[in-house]
């Protein structure tokens, strides 16, 4: 018996409880049984189980999976369910898939319901599946050494621009004769490049144009016997080391081979392994910072100048989980879509992980957005006309959110599922309990100073620290130290209004956002928020700004305001949005201000290169994540898996380009582009 499937989902055709794509004319997996197919296949024709047997459990130990063809994921729980039984208290396993016609969450439940064994894993991977939503997608889980990068695209495109070492490949997919554009040259060219020495791959195909492409790009490849009926499946190892352009091995020769050699990660001076890291600064991005590399079973001690966590800019009562959709690609659009994607995945599982129920300074129900400003409505209605945009954002008629929102609204608008309201310091809470991670309040960090293995001397208020690495990550202070004295940091002052509850007002359950915004009632008030004046820099909260606040409020939604009997504010607070000249944070290594003047102080041309240049210098295990401006909530999350990246390698859960958007050396670069002085470190 066949029956159509999601109606989005309309490739995909249920043959009893087997996935059938209509567009490839084949199934997902065995009829016979999946879950022992993808064993047979890609675990034991990968040697997985006695590659982890034989790996050091180690803080930074990392294995990376590759896979051509995330289709129902059941490759990637069989694996995750073998790496488990190794009970790894510091080794993390990164599955980066390529996926062109992602499915959804429903689908996946439904193909997994025969496999019991699984049935706990698929439950948390279907939980946060990361929507069909084109690009790169980062889903970690709670409790878990497990990293799923999902890059929703072609898998040669996907693999031909990523910068990892892939250790084994699950090459699956539609069979050659039926979906041959994915067996292609160009595909196998990037699993060559993406490979770490000595990678192995596995596939459930024999095709003798499949086995001449991989021995063609180096691999030697061994014939085997197919799962049940299947005759002939096939496997092997590379024996010539991939060249992939980022490789950090190629770049010990330090020549040039990318068109922005300034960003590239440079191969490490010395090989001592990073075990203990300092994070200075407690707020939104030190707090995830730590978060992200404590999963990957390193020791993290934070140091926070202040008596508490989340005390300066993150210490604001409660901001939004949100980003503004555009169809224009810039870099900013591209990295706040791809943080706030990563966010509204990680953030139920950073709340889970500690224990924190949803309505205890959080709840990710949605967003109700009202369109009170004709450019914002203009650019969202151009948005929700792309592809997929549907997963993202639905329009909402003023009588479907005067529904939603239980009070009369004029304004047509928009919801945003998924996204929601949070207390900043329950977030940092949140992410600093880990038991690998140690916080130190009331403890500043003055100045560093690098050891002669890579590491760093940390003078602090309460003295000496060592850490193998640190990431800086203190707001407004990032630039106090001498080999951050270069960054550009701008202050933006914002105050936020309280406002008590009253019985009506409680029924509120969702964040209204609007030129400003509106939250449901959390510990008996209401907040909203906020003035933006970069030119101020009092510190005090003053009645004008929540005047300002509340006019803008009455503006937009003034049927919320009729329900309240006082309309005057009850409290506030005033912080500083730390952020830079071009709106998007500093995550990444910290360059070297000297060298990169010294090495491309002849101007570096526009367009074309003047010559070959080396790759950039950058302090050995020195990062910064800094400047959220206004989203750091959204952003803070996905910048720690970002340094996770730069510190520890593994797959970038984010393109290239946007990772070179994000460098913390760019302005340097611009500088030196336009010939105008730089700052001398
Ligand atoms: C009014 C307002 C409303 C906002 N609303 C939203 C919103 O709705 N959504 C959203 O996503 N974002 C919002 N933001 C932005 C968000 O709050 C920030 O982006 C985020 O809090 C920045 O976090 P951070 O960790 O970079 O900086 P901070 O929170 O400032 O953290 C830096 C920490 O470092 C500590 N520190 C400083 N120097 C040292 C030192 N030398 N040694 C040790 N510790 C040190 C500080 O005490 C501080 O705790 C808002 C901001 C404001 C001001």
């Amino acid at each position: 018996m066949t029956e159509p499937s999601d109606p989005k989902i309309d490739f995909l055709q249920w043959q009893e409880d087997t996935p059938y794509s209509l567009r490839s004319q084949d199934i997902y997996y065995s009829r016979q049984n999946g879950l022992a197919e993808s064993r047979h296949v890609f675990l034991d024709h990968n040697q997985l189980a006695a590659r982890w047997a034989a790996l050091k459990d180690e803080p930074g130990v990392q294995f990376t999976i590759g896979e051509t063809g995330f289709g129902t994921g059941l490759n990637f729980l069989a694996a995750w369910h073998l790496w488990n039984q190794f009970g790894f208290k510091c080794a993390y396993l990164n599955y980066v898939s390529a996926e062109k016609n992602p499915l959804t969450p429903d689908v996946l439940a439904r193909a997994h319901r025969a496999f019991s064994e699984i049935g706990a894993l698929s439950e948390q991977l279907c939980q946060i599946l990361p929507p069909p939503y084109p690009g790169f997608h980062r889903r970690v889980f709670a409790n878990e050494r497990v990293c799923l990068t999902l890059l929703h695209d072609d898998a040669a495109s996907a693999f031909s621009t990523l910068s990892t070492k892939v250790d084994a490949w699950f090459l699956d997919g539609f069979a050659p004769s039926r979906n041959p554009e994915l067996w292609s040259v160009p595909l196998f060219r990037a699993v060559a490049d993406c490979s770490a020495p000595n990678a192995t791959f596995a596939t459930f195909t024999s095709a003798s144009q499949v086995r001449q492409l991989l021995q063609d790009v180096g691999f030697n490849v061994a014939k085997h016997k197919g799962y049940a009926h299947k005759r002939e499946m096939c496997s092997g190892t590379l024996t010539l080391a991939g060249q992939n352009t980022e490789n950090p091995s190629a770049n010990k020769t330090g020549l040039p081979v990318s068109a922005a050699p300034w960003f590239i990660k440079r191969a490490p001076d010395c090989d001592t392994p990073i075990r203990n890291v300092t994070v200075i600064g407690a707020g939104l991005a030190g707090s995830a910072a730590a978060s992200a590399l404590a999963l990957r079973g390193l020791n993290v001690t934070v140091l926070e100048a202040e008596q508490d966590i989340a005390s300066a800019t993150s210490g604001n009562p409660i901001g939004l989980s949100f980003v503004r959709l555009s169809t224009h690609t810039s870099a900013q659009n591209r990295y706040y879509l791809q943080a706030y994607l990563y966010a509204l995945g990680a953030l139920t599982g950073v709340f889970a992980r500690a224990g924190i129920a949803e309505g205890d300074g959080w709840r990710l129900n949605g967003i109700l957005r009202v369109f009170d400003d004709a450019d914002e409505k203009r650019e969202l209605e151009a948005f929700m006309a792309t592809p997929q945009a549907s997963y993202l954002v639905q329009a909402l008629s003023a009588e479907q959110l005067s529904e939603r929102a239980g009070f009369p609204i004029a304004l047509p608008g928009a919801w945003q599922p998924g996204s929601g309201w949070m207390n900043p310091a329950t977030v940092c809470r949140a992410l600093l309990a880990h038991p690998n991670i140690r916080v130190h309040k009331a403890t500043a960090a003055h100045c560093l100073a690098a050891t002669d293995v890579g590491g760093w001397t940390l003078t602090t208020s309460q003295g000496l620290i060592s850490a193998d690495a640190v990431v800086i990550a203190n707001g407004h202070s990032a630039s106090e130290f001498q080999q951050t004295a270069h960054l550009d940091l701008r202050r933006v002052r914002g105050q936020v209004t309280k406002l008590a509850a009253t019985p009506a007002s409680s029924k509120l359950q969702h964040a209204i956002n609007y030129r400003g915004y509106l939250t449901p009632a959390w510990q008996g008030t209401h907040t909203i928020g906020a003035t933006y004046h970069p030119k101020r820099a009092d510190t005090e909260v003053c009645s004008a700004d929540h005047e300002e606040n509340i006019a803008h409020l009455n503006s937009a939604l003034p049927g919320f305001l009729a329900q309240n009997e006082s309309q005057a504010a009850c409290g506030g607070r005033v912080a500083f949005r730390c952020g830079s000249p071009d709106y998007l944070p500093y995550v990444g290594p910290a360059p070297i201000v000297a060298r990169y003047i010294a090495d491309y102080q002849d101007g570096l041309g526009k367009g074309q290169l003047k010559r070959l240049y080396p790759i950039g210098t950058c302090y050995p295990n020195l990062y910064i994540s800094a400047a959220h401006g206004s989203r750091g909530i959204t952003s803070s999350l996905f910048a720690a898996e970002i340094i996770a990246y730069w510190m520890l390698g593994g797959p970038p859960p984010v393109d290239t380009e946007t990772l070179h958007a994000l460098h913390p050396a760019r302005f340097l670069i611009r500088n030196l582009r336009r010939r105008s002085t730089t700052p001398a470190e």
